[in-house]
């Protein structure tokens, strides 16, 4: 079943747009009306829980996926409306989905030369830079069945560059990758990409990849986009519960707007923002919103475990007075020890409330 979608406007540009997009699987609908573009040289995420129709919506822009309802636009050409579908090997794209579709007969070597044109010596030339650049350079005579999964994922990396398209389409392209190689392949295929001004559509489950990679972030839940801004716009100013959920670790606590405009928590009582007297609310508190600068105002906590970690330390407390459990992420010099009484106060830059989330 697919929705009727109201007249769709042409959108003319150079990148990737997908307009009113709706797709269902017999009753199941997991796209729901959705659009958005991709500009020439812009990195968009799509980030959202599983099954929440990302790779569907890819799988669509690409050709993968008869298209229902809506319509798809390539460099200002359209190429799917429903009766319209442009052979995916037509569309002009390069893709990296998670099968990673490797020709099984060819050689590495021959896998990435594949979709180039031109002079043999310059085909070569541009092969050996990219299995020297995605570090599988000595693998260029093997065939695929023969490569681990994160050597077959760097060969449809490089296969998907080679011919330096308009348009990107990548799945969880760096999952197979373990996390020292993962941040240099990222980098450098970001940099091809931006070189190249691909439009890039990318799904990751991955917040921090996101976070890092994306001009902007698309979150999607249940086929529907919910927010999409800059990695920076959707930090500071989360719509909801699940994109603060999904961006960083989370604190959430519960509690009730009261007469004056705050929520009585374990906290202490924090300001609604605005939300209605008797409204049930979740908020939300960024572990690194939770302060710990030993001032006598604050609350006390006790310090139940301290881990370093990638540049932060993380540390678990715990409420003396009402046993809630809390986590802060501090750059403190001196971390506090396990045991410790340490003073804590939310932030409001990093504290926001919202309307009680029933999904
Ligand atoms: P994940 O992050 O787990 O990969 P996703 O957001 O990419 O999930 P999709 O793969 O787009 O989600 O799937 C959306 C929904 O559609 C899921 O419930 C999935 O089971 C269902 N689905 C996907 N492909 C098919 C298919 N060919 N037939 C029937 N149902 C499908």
């Amino acid at each position: 079943m697919v929705p009727r979608s109201a007249p769709i406007r042409t959108v003319r540009m150079d990148g990737l747009s997908l307009e009113k997009v709706s797709h269902a699987f017999g009753d199941l609908l997991v796209v729901d009306d959705l659009s958005l573009s991709v500009a020439a040289g812009e990195i968009l995420c799509l980030l959202g829980p599983s099954g929440c129709g990302k790779t569907t919506s890819l799988r669509i822009a690409a050709g993968l996926e008869r298209i229902q309802a809506g319509r798809v636009v390539i460099a200002g050409r359209e190429v799917a409306r429903p009766g319209k579908d442009v052979a995916a090997e037509q569309r002009g794209v390069g893709m990296v989905f998670q099968d990673y579709a490797l020709f099984p007969h060819l050689s590495v070597r021959d896998n990435v030369a594949f979709g180039l044109r031109g002079p043999a010596a310059e085909k070569r030339r541009s092969v050996d830079e990219l299995l020297e650049r995605l570090d599988i350079a000595s693998h260029g005579d093997r065939f695929p069945h023969l490569l681990s999964g994160g050597e077959q994922q760097r060969v449809a990396l490089a296969r998907a560059l080679a011919p330096r398209p308009a348009v990107m389409l990548m799945d969880e392209p760096f999952a197979n990758l373990d996390v020292r190689l993962r941040d240099r392949i990222r980098d450098d295929t970001l940099n091809l990409l931006r070189q190249g001004s691909a439009a890039t559509l990318m799904v990751t489950h991955d917040p921090d990849e996101a976070m890092r990679m994306a001009d902007r972030i698309a979150i999607m839940r249940r086929g529907r986009i919910e927010q999409m801004g800059t990695p920076d716009d959707l930090y500071r100013h989360p719509a909801n519960k699940l994109i603060a959920e999904f961006l960083s670790e989370t604190n959430i606590l519960h509690g009730k707007v009261n007469e004056k405009g705050e929520v009585e928590t374990a906290l202490g009582p924090l300001a609604a923002n605005g939300l209605e007297s008797g409204l049930e609310v979740d908020i939300v508190l960024r572990p690194e919103a939770l302060v710990m600068d030993g001032e006598k105002g604050g609350l006390a906590a006790t310090v139940h475990t301290v881990r370093p970690l990638a540049g932060w330390t993380v540390v678990d407390l715990r409420l003396p007075a009402n046993g809630t459990a809390l986590r802060a992420r501090c750059t403190c010099e001196t971390p506090p020890s396990p045991g410790d009484t340490v003073r804590i106060h939310p932030d409001p830059a990093g504290t926001f409330v919202f309307p009680r989330d029933r999904h």
